[in-house]
């Protein structure tokens, strides 16, 4: 496996970049020297777009997944495409109002981690809502849940991102809030998503892709909240205002 360099852990806003093919897989799946391209994983799904070859001819993308491990890439071309050379360079372009509400999406569930303080079951984001499942056995107003939720949207805290080594994080085990999954172990570094000046609305260990300042999540509220088990509580988060 060569090794790929995930332009998106640093810069969530990098919409197009150059890049070199690395490999083609038998099934098709595509491998660059680097890649915006985010793939699916802890509950965000991967990105789809296309790559633009020389000659401007397209080779569309239908999805973006992990392959043995999460450092390897793998772009997922869409039926009938061409396929390209290795060493070829083309230039990739992510579908960029898909990506952005996601990226808006997933930060919305970081607010919802602060507002309710429970641990986390799973998640899943998408273009139109998320849920998190939390292990709670509270009832919860959902237009109390949304007020507070766009109190943060509103005070346009800064999102941003530190790595840490895993002992730091071993020695701060209050960070990892998910039950079930655990951050990614064994590359030696950790990487924070961090809400607030000084990290004073929240940090936890997340590879994902978020907007760079609270504001920009928008308009959200709590759909609904479901009962899933005596100790599981099923949130979810839409895009607009709550509904009267
Ligand atoms: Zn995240």
């Amino acid at each position: 496996m060569s090794s790929m360099t995930a332009l998106f852990l640093e810069d969530a806003y990098l919409s197009t970049a150059e890049a070199h093919v690395t490999g083609v897989r038998e099934d098709g799946g595509i491998l660059l020297d680097q890649t915006c391209f985010y793939a699916t994983s802890g509950g965000q799904p991967g990105d789809t777009g296309f790559l633009e070859r020389e000659n401007g001819d397209r080779i569309q993308i239908a999805g973006t997944v992990t392959g043995e491990t999460k450092a390897e890439i793998i772009l997922v071309p869409a039926p009938g495409q061409a396929v390209p050379a290795v060493g070829e360079k083309l230039v990739q372009h992510i579908d960029w109002d898909r990506r952005y509400r996601l990226m808006r999406m997933h930060t919305a569930c970081h607010l919802l981690s602060v507002v309710c303080p429970y641990p986390i079951t799973g998640a899943a984001v998408s273009e139109t809502d998320s849920r998190i499942d939390f292990d709670m056995t509270d009832t919860i107003d959902k237009a109390e849940i949304t007020a507070k939720l766009m109190e943060l949207v509103n005070a346009n805290h800064p999102v941003h991102r530190k790595w840490i080594s895993e002992e730091d994080l071993n020695a701060n085990p209050e960070l990892v809030k998910s039950k079930n999954v655990r951050p990614p172990r064994g590359q030696g570094q950790i990487r924070l998503v961090c809400i607030g000046e000084d990290s004073s609305v929240d940090s936890q260990p997340c590879g994902g892709t978020h907007v760079g300042e609270t504001a920009e999540v928008g308009e959200i509220h709590i759909g609904k909240i479901e009962k899933k088990g005596k100790e599981n509580r099923r949130f979810r988060i839409r895009f607009g205002p709550l509904p009267a």
